[in-house]
C-alpha cells in the first residue's frame, strides 16, 4: 500500500520533512519513504491532500486499568473486581489507538491484567496499540499502588519480584521510588533503600530489561540515578505534605549528566483542574505551575523529555498525548522536538526505536495522517484522519 501526502515527517527531531512525500507499506512494515514522484504507480494507493504523514504517536506513561474519570483510586483498585478493570482497559486501549496512539507504555496495573489484555489483542479479541508492559509496579509494603500486587522488600525480595514480572511477560521493570497519590504514602521521601533499588536495577538489566522509576522528590531521583535507572517518571521536587515544591538544580544536572530521559506527565494537573474547587483547586493550580516551571528548568539543564500523560490516573483521558506534547513545547521544546517527544525520542527512551517511532524502512508500519502541518500547529495531532498500526488500517476518515 502506498500512502502519499503534502508532506512526510519521518520522526527524529533533526530529520527534514519531505514535501509531497510517500510511504510504501508492505506486510505490516515500512518498505520505503521518499518523494511521491519517485514511486511508480501502485494499485493500492491512498492520497491525503492537505495532510501530513508521520509516525503513530507513543504515550510513554499510562495506566490502562484505571478509568481516568476521577473515581477515587483506593475504592476503584480495591473494590472493583478484575473483570471491571479489564473492561476499562479494553476501552482505554481502543480509545488511544483510534486517537493515533499506536504504542502505549503501561506504567502499572493490577497483577497480570495488562499481559492478559495484550494476549487478547494478539489473538484478535481486542483492538490495542503496541503495548510496552511492566505488569505490576514494584513498591514497598503499603507503598504507592500497592493494591496492584507488587509489594516487595529486601535485596533478595526485590530481585525475586523482578524475576516474577519478567516471567509473566514484563518488557521493562517499573518501581515506585517514592510515595504518590495512594493514601498514606509519602511522595516527599524515597521508598526503597538504596541497596534495594540498586539490586532491582542490576537484576532488571541482567534480564535484559530497563528500569523506570517513579520519583516525586529529588532524593528519590538521586537514589534512582545512583542505582542505574533508565527512565525517570514525573521527576517531581515535592518537599512535604503541604509545602511547595523546591526545584533542585543539582538534581537536574545529575539527570542531564546521566543522560536519563524524564517523562514529566504534565497532563494530570492540566486535566484535573476543571473538576476542582476551593482549596483543592488552589493546591493543584500551584502544583501544575510548579511542574511546568520545573520541566522548563529540566529542559534548560539539558534533560531529555518524553511525552507521557499518566492516562487513567485522576481525570486524564487516553487520547491526550498530543496535548502533553503541546505542553512540552510550552516548556521550551521546539516544534520538531515536541513531535519527537511523542514519537522517535519516546521510542528511543523505551528501547523500541528499532521497531517504531519513526518512518523508516524495516520498522512497523505505524503511520498517521493529520490535517495541515503539525510543525506549525501541534493541535493538528488531535484530529488524525488516518491511523495505521503495523499495516492495519484502524481509522480512515477520508
Ligand atoms: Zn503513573
Amino acid at each position: 500500500m502506498l500512502l502519499t501526502a503534502d508532506r512526510v515527517i519521518p520522526g527524529p527531531a533533526d530529520a527534514e520533512p519531505i514535501d509531497h512525500g510517500a510511504v510504501l507499506v508492505d506486510q505490516g512494515r515500512i518498505a520505503r519513504v521518499g518523494r511521491a514522484a519517485e514511486f511508480g504507480d501502485a494499485a493500492d494507493r491512498l492520497d491525503f491532500p492537505g495532510h501530513t504523514l508521520m509516525p503513530g504517536l507513543i504515550d510513554a506513561h499510562v495506566h490502562l486499568a484505571l478509568p481516568g474519570d476521577g473515581t477515587p483510586f483506593t475504592a476503584y483498585a480495591q473494590d472493583e473486581p478484575p473483570g471491571v478493570h479489564m473492561a476499562v482497559a479494553i476501552r482505554n486501549a481502543a480509545t488511544a489507538l483510534r486517537a493515533g496512539i499506536t504504542t502505549l507504555k503501561d506504567c502499572g496495573g493490577p497483577h497480570t491484567l495488562t499481559f492478559e489484555l495484550r494476549r487478547a489483542a494478539e489473538k484478535g479479541y481486542a483492538q490495542a496499540p503496541h503495548l510496552h508492559l511492566c505488569g505490576r509496579p514494584l513498591t514497598i509494603r503499603g507503598g504507592h499502588c500497592w493494591y496492584f500486587g507488587g509489594e516487595c522488600g529486601g535485596r533478595d525480595g526485590v530481585a525475586e519480584m523482578v524475576r516474577e514480572v519478567s516471567k509473566q511477560g514484563a518488557d521493562y521493570v517499573k518501581a515506585m521510588g517514592s510515595g504518590g497519590g495512594t493514601p498514606h504514602t509519602m511522595s516527599w521521601l524515597p521508598a526503597f533503600t538504596p541497596a534495594e533499588l540498586t539490586r532491582m536495577a542490576d537484576e532488571a538489566h541482567r534480564l535484559g530489561r530497563r528500569l523506570a522509576v517513579h520519583c516525586l522528590c529529588g532524593a528519590a531521583t538521586m537514589q534512582a540515578l545512583a542505582a542505574g535507572v533508565d527512565v525517570i517518571e514525573h521527576c517531581g521536587f515535592i518537599t512535604g505534605p503541604d509545602t511547595p515544591q523546591r526545584f533542585d538544580p543539582a538534581v537536574a544536572e545529575a539527570v542531564a549528566r546521566a543522560g536519563v530521559p524524564v517523562c514529566p506527565t504534565l497532563s494530570v494537573g492540566d486535566t484535573v483542574l476543571p473538576h476542582l474547587q476551593g482549596r483543592d483547586r488552589d493546591r493543584w493550580e500551584r502544583m501544575l505551575a510548579e511542574n511546568l516551571e520545573q520541566t522548563s528548568q529540566l529542559r534548560a539543564a539539558g534533560v531529555r523529555l518524553i511525552a507521557g500523560t499518566d492516562a487513567g490516573w485522576r481525570f486524564t483521558p487516553f487520547d491526550w498525548v498530543a496535548r502533553e506534547m503541546a505542553i512540552l513545547q510550552e516548556c521550551g521544546l521546539s516544534a520538531a522536538e515536541a513531535l519527537a517527544s511523542g514519537t522517535h525520542a519516546a521510542a528511543e527512551a523505551l528501547g523500541l526505536d528499532r521497531e517504531t517511532g519513526c518512518l523508516a524502512p524495516g520498522l512497523a508500519a505505524d503511520v498517521i495522517a493529520v490535517p495541515g502541518n503539525p510543525l506549525q500547529d501541534l493541535t493538528a495531532l488531535r484530529r488524525p484522519a488516518f491511523v495505521m498500526r503495523a499495516g492495519e488500517v484502524i481509522v480512515d476518515g477520508r
